[in-house]
């Protein structure tokens, strides 16, 4: 059975719950002020093969929130309570909830959904992905030194994320990428963003309060051991439109081509195949 499943960290141990039973209070901080952390881990063949990246993510966002930070055993046993008989043959996208619960002093809420990856994620992994370029305006140096802007954590506030996408849709596009004050790329808003230039690929340094992305993280030491030289290069929308590929990087949806950047079709020079091989690996 696919549909949804519901995991739920509790008293020392994970327990499965029906998708439709309560597991967190209304009061819970994570609902009322998306004061919490979570992570998007693939599951394929059945398994999380890249869960260790997603830990160790998790714990850098509870440290920087200042969340209990909760052990890597406890955050596997959830993980593997969702993920148990869960068909090989469909990817599925298992979410790791980690909030402040019902505030200081009392236990988080830890918790795992796990739902099959949406159709159209597949779509745009296969067929690539219009991009608009949107200001965050916040200068590209800024969230290095201010700590409470959460720069590097995967928290829940999503919400100007999922605003960005909407105003892409409404523009036609598919997604975003995000661009400092200044107009230095930053990233998108659910992925990395990588290009392809001088023989090199590139992704704009984290020190911007961009997310630091697994996905990113593993095609570049794929590529460097396969003779792709790697940079990480505080670029702009003109190095795009200048590159030879730009891909958008996440766990779930992949490397997904940018074929369209600000209502300009672009190519990729033939390279997608090779990043898709080196993430495969
Ligand atoms: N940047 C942001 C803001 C994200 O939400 C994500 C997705 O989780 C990424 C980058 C890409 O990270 P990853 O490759 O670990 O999925």
């Amino acid at each position: 059975m696919t549909t949804r499943r519901v995991a739920i960290w509790q008293n020392g141990a994970a327990r499965t719950v029906g998708p439709d039973e309560p597991v967190v209070t209304a009061f819970d901080q994570g609902l009322g002020r998306g004061d919490g952390a979570f992570e998007s881990v693939l599951v394929a063949g059945g398994r999380t093969p890249h869960l260790d990246a997603h830990l160790a993510r998790l714990h850098r966002s509870a440290r920087l929130m200042e969340l209990t930070d909760p052990e890597d055993d406890a955050v596997r046993a959830l993980v593997a309570a969702a993920v148990a008989d869960w068909p090989a043959d469909v990817e599925g996208v298992c979410r790791v909830f980690l909030t402040r619960g019902l505030g200081e002093g009392t236990p988080p809420t830890l918790l795992a959904l796990l739902a099959a990856v949406p159709a159209e994620t597949l779509r745009q992994r296969d067929e690539g992905v219009s991009v608009v370029s949107l200001s965050l305006g916040i200068p590209a140096d800024f969230r290095a030194t201010a700590p409470w802007l959460l720069g590097g954590a995967k928290t829940l506030s999503y919400a100007v994320n999922m605003a960005a996408q909407r105003h892409a849709h409404a523009a036609g596009a598919d997604d975003v990428v995000f661009t400092s004050l200044e107009g230095r790329l930053l990233e998108g808003p659910t992925s990395t963003v990588v290009w392809a230039a001088g023989g090199r690929l590139h992704t704009p340094p984290v020190e911007t309060g961009i997310l630091a992305g697994t996905t990113q993280a593993r095609l570049f030491a794929r590529a460097q051991a396969d003779d792709w030289p790697t940079a990480v290069t505080p670029g702009t929308v003109e190095d795009l439109r200048a590159a030879d590929a730009v891909w958008l990087l996440s766990g779930i949806r992949g490397a997904a081509t940018v074929t369209r950047l600000d209502g300009v079709e672009r190519g990729d020079a033939g390279l997608s195949q090779r990043v898709r091989e080196l993430l495969a690996r």
